[in-house]
C-alpha cells in the first residue's frame, strides 16, 4: 500500500467508526470567544441536499440532578414533541412564574455542516482535518446571504469549493455586551488556495464527511416524556431541589403524566397543537431578537 492509500483507508475507517457510535459528536469544532477559525465548507456530493443539517433541540439543567440534559426536538422531522407541548401548556397558564418555567424548555435552532479546518488557533490537531461546524442563526444568515442573498454574486458556489477557486469562511467569536458569544463578524474571505490541497485530496475529503443526520441519538415521544418527568417536572417543593446529587433512579419517577393542578385546560385537540407551538416558538424568537438587540446596544 502506498502512503496515500493507507492514510485514505485510515480515514475511511475512522469516519465509519465515528459514525457507528454517534461519536462524530466529538468532532464538532469548539470555538472560543476571542478567536477566529478558518474553515472551508465541504459539500455533500452524493446527497447535496444533506450538506447542511438543520435541527431543533432542547437543553436545560436537570431539576433532579442539576446536570445539563438535552434532546433533539422531534419537530425537526415534523413529529410532535412533548417538551414543546409542555412549554405551550405553561404559556397558556400565562402567569410570569409559568412563563419563567417555560423558558427553560425553549426550543433552540441549530445547523451542522462539514468543514475542512484550515486554521484552528487553539487546537492544532484540528488543522487539516474534517470537523463539524455547529452554528446558529447569526452564521446561518451569513451563509444564506452567500448562497442566495446579497452576497451570492461574490461567493455562491465558491463557498463549497476546496480548490484555489474556493473561499474560506472565517468564524469570528466575539463577546457581546450581554457577555454572550456573538458570531456576526464572521465572513467568507476572497478566493485562495488551501495549502497542500490537491484534487485527489479534495475528493478524498468529500467522500469522508460525517453523516450529519446520524450524529445525535434521537428519542421518541414517550422517551422524551420520561425525560421531562425525570429532569423537569420534579414535583418536590423548591426547597428540596438541591437534592441534586441524588442518582437518577431516585428522582421521583412520579410520572407526572397528567398536567398538574395548574393546567386543567391542557386538553387541546392534538391536531391543533403544532400550530400553536409554532406560535410559542415565534414568541421565543422575538424574545431572542430583543435580547440580541439589547445586548448590541
Ligand atoms: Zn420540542
Amino acid at each position: 500500500m502506498t502512503n496515500f492509500t493507507k492514510s485514505m483507508f485510515e480515514s475511511i475507517k475512522e469516519t465509519l467508526e465515528n459514525q457507528k457510535s454517534g461519536g462524530g459528536f466529538k468532532n464538532i469544532l469548539k470555538t472560543e470567544v476571542g478567536n477566529s477559525y478558518i474553515v472551508r465548507l465541504i459539500p455533500n456530493i452524493k446527497n447535496p441536499g444533506d450538506t447542511f443539517y438543520h435541527y431543533y433541540h432542547h437543553g436545560w439543567n436537570s431539576v433532579a440532578t442539576t446536570q445539563y440534559v438535552n434532546a433533539i426536538c422531534p419537530t425537526t422531522w415534523g413529529d410532535r414533541c412533548p417538551i414543546c407541548e409542555e412549554r405551550l401548556k405553561l404559556y397558556r397558564i400565562g402567569t410570569d412564574e409559568a412563563k419563567d418555567k417555560a423558558s427553560l424548555l425553549k426550543r433552540k435552532e441549530s445547523w451542522l455542516v462539514n468543514v475542512y479546518v484550515v486554521k484552528d488557533p487553539k487546537v492544532a490537531t484540528n488543522n487539516n482535518q474534517i470537523r463539524i461546524l455547529r452554528y446558529g442563526k447569526q452564521i446561518d444568515k451569513i451563509i444564506q446571504d452567500a448562497i442566495s442573498g446579497e452576497d451570492a454574486s461574490a461567493f455562491g458556489a465558491s463557498i463549497f469549493d476546496l480548490s484555489e477557486n474556493g473561499c474560506n469562511f472565517r468564524v469570528k467569536v466575539e463577546k457581546n455586551e450581554g457577555d454572550y458569544p456573538t458570531y456576526v463578524s464572521s465572513k467568507f474571505l476572497p478566493k485562495e488556495p488551501i495549502e497542500g490541497m490537491t484534487p485527489q485530496k479534495a475528493e478524498q475529503i468529500c467522500s469522508n464527511i460525517y453523516v450529519l443526520d446520524k450524529l445525535f441519538e434521537t428519542q421518541d415521544y414517550e422517551e422524551l416524556k420520561e425525560l421531562l418527568a425525570d429532569h423537569y417536572e420534579v414535583k418536590a417543593p423548591k426547597a428540596e431541589a438541591p437534592k441534586a446529587e441524588a442518582p437518577k433512579a431516585e428522582a421521583p419517577k412520579a410520572k407526572v403524566e397528567e398536567p398538574k393542578t395548574e393546567a386543567p385546560k391542557v386538553e387541546t385537540p392534538k391536531a391543533e397543537a403544532p400550530k400553536t407551538i409554532n406560535e410559542v416558538n415565534e414568541i421565543d424568537e422575538a424574545d431572542e431578537k430583543l435580547k440580541d438587540l439589547l445586548a448590541g446596544l
